[in-house]
């Protein structure tokens, strides 16, 4: 734990620290402000929370050149609440120095206005993907001067699907300049994203539950008829964020979606029997919350990149030990704990014995009776509207974003993935305002034309 005063900053910049009582740095800050200092680009693992803000805030702050009245540093957010937030933490970080001028642009809000406040030169610009590209296109902001640029919450403006318009910001960049990634997860799409975009990267991660990872595994009996009862009690127990249930065959598996549906649950089938279009359909579903379990062979659950499952199921145990192994891998990433439940029929015991002797364990199985679960298991948050115009119909994300919140809609926390394919695209929406967005895109328009929605449920 180091103090503020540790660091090179300037005596008007460590008093204000002060006056904000920010006085021990977070981890964060102590292992990123350094490097950010000295010049190099990084790539830090941080959540909201964290300190991020100030961490990147105070590096920016430290070598901004007051007296030139250009833009020198561009800030780039998921969406305008964040780069609301992140204004606001600038501006207070900001206060030690007279006449910082920090201009905010997202979607949303009239574009003229912000032209106007881009012309008067500024030196930070705040800003969220889509809306920073159009006004490069239109020539009214220039990054000639640029010495630094963030991505905050990388893997979210991913996840929302701004990969395009960043690589194309990135190009009326500056080649020198310094780089810094802050993403609260690092799937390989940041991972490739930072090689075209970061030079020599500090990898700063803060998380340090993340390499021994903890799983809490349980086995239960049950007869061969109780299967899906069981099921739905220990999802009402243990109430894991979503869920993966894996079973053998493609039959158990299309039966089992059916039947937790009947029970109540919102559940999606993964199966070799679908075709290329539905699995996708299913697993972008799946991914942005829209659904919270999976019904999954280990066949098709090949290739699924969901980071952050709370709860592996296995209705059937495995035929070889180590895809259990593999299977419960899925959960317990990020640093959170982990959560393996498995039942035992009928003459299985055997597998749990193997089992214990690959993981170095002794696991037994425990008992219970599946009478009708105490409470239920809650529905998923999300909810996704499909629209029939995707990257071939040169749609972005901005675009939809822009659509979706701009005055009167709904706000851009309420929006989650946005995945866009050839001629389709899919976005998430919190489940309350499903009705308000399909009637945004329905009788809206998305880049001067009206598109066709509808709500996959
Ligand atoms: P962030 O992760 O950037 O959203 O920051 C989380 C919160 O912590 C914000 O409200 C900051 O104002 C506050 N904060 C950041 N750094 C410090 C610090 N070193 N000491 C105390 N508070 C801090």
């Amino acid at each position: 734990m180091k103090s503020f005063t540790t660091l090179p900053l300037s005596q008007a910049m460590l008093d204000n620290l002060e006056k904000l009582e920010y006085e021990i740095m977070t981890p964060i800050q102590e292992k990123s402000i350094p490097p950010i200092i000295s010049g190099s680009d990084i790539l830090a693992q941080a959540k909201t929370g964290s300190g991020k803000t100030a961490a990147f805030g105070i590096g920016l702050l430290h070598m901004l050149n007051v007296k030139r009245f250009r833009i020198q540093a561009l800030v780039l957010c998921p969406t305008r609440e964040l780069a609301e937030q992140v204004t606001g933490e600038l501006r207070r970080l900001a206060r030690f120095q007279h006449n910082i001028k920090l201009i905010k642009i997202t979607g949303g809000l009239p574009m003229r206005k912000q032209e106007h406040s881009l012309s008067h030169e500024a030196h930070i610009v705040v800003g969220t993907p889509g809306r920073v590209l159009k006004l490069l296109d239109r020539g009214s902001l220039k990054l000639d001067d640029v010495k630094m640029i963030v991505l905050d919450e990388a893997d979210r403006m991913l996840d929302m699907g701004f990969i395009d318009e960043i690589a194309e910001i990135f190009r009326f960049a500056p080649s020198e300049r310094q780089t810094l990634c802050f993403s609260a997860t690092f799937p390989d799409e940041i991972k490739s994203l930072s090689r075209s975009i970061l030079y020599n990267p500090v990898e700063i991660s803060v998380d340090t539950q993340h390499d021994s990872k903890i799983i809490s595994q349980h086995f239960f009996r049950v007869k061969g008829t109780e299967k899906c009862q069981a099921v739905t009690s220990l999802l009402a127990e243990f109430q894991p964020q979503n869920a993966i249930i894996f079973c053998n065959t493609k039959d158990a598996c299309r039966k089992v979606g059916k039947e937790l549906i009947s029970r109540g649950l919102h559940s999606l089938a993964l199966h070799g029997d679908l075709e290329q279009k539905e699995r996708t359909e299913v697993l972008i579903r799946f991914a942005n919350g829209s659904s919270n379990i999976l019904v999954a062979t280990d066949v098709a659950a090949r290739g699924l990149d969901i980071s952050d499952l709370g709860a592996v199921i296995n209705y059937d145990l495995p035929f070889e030990t180590e895809t259990y192994v593999h299977r419960i891998g899925r959960t317990g990433r990020a640093g959170k704990e982990g959560l393996a439940l498995s039942l035992i029929s009928g003459k299985e015991d055997f597998r749990l014995h193997q089992i214990n002797q690959l993981v170095k364990e002794n696991f037994s199985i425990e008992e219970k009776a599946w009478d009708a679960p105490l409470g239920t298991y809650h529905l998923p948050s999300m909810i996704t509207l499909s629209i029939n115009g995707g990257r071939k119909n040169k749609i972005s994300a901005g675009d939809i974003l822009g659509a979706l919140t701009s005055e009167g809609g709904i706000s851009g926390n309420d929006v989650g993935k946005i995945d866009r394919m050839d001629y389709i695209t899919f976005v998430a929406v919190k489940r309350e305002y499903a009705a308000k967005a399909l009637e945004i895109l329905e009788k809206g328009q998305v880049k001067g034309r009206r598109f066709k929605a509808i709500i996959n449920d």
